[in-house]
């Protein structure tokens, strides 16, 4: 798993590579209303496109893959990828 994010500040699909950030243009105005998406965010294990939310952007609340054959969990720490612990 890549250890830090990578901030595309452009939409270049092909250069989303695991780890690699992209701030929605519309970020805060989609999804719930207490905790809109925010990105699209790369599994920094597998590569799958996923939405992330403010909060998880915040390291407030972990980061899930959404790929079955992936079962990456882990938060986002300023630009750092922490692998969330199994407790
Ligand atoms: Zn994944």
């Amino acid at each position: 798993m890549v250890g830090e994010l990578n901030v595309l500040s452009e939409w270049i699909p092909e250069q989303m590579s695991p780890g690699t950030i992209f701030v929605l243009e519309n970020a805060g105005e989609v999804g719930e209303p207490e905790d809109p998406y925010f990105a699209v965010l790369a599994c920094p294990s597998c590569g799958v496109l996923g939405l992330i939310t403010r909060r998880q952007i915040a390291g407030l609340i972990p980061v899930i893959c959404g790929s079955d054959q992936c079962s990456a969990q882990f938060f986002i720490r300023d630009n750092d990828i922490v692998v969330r612990k199994a407790s």
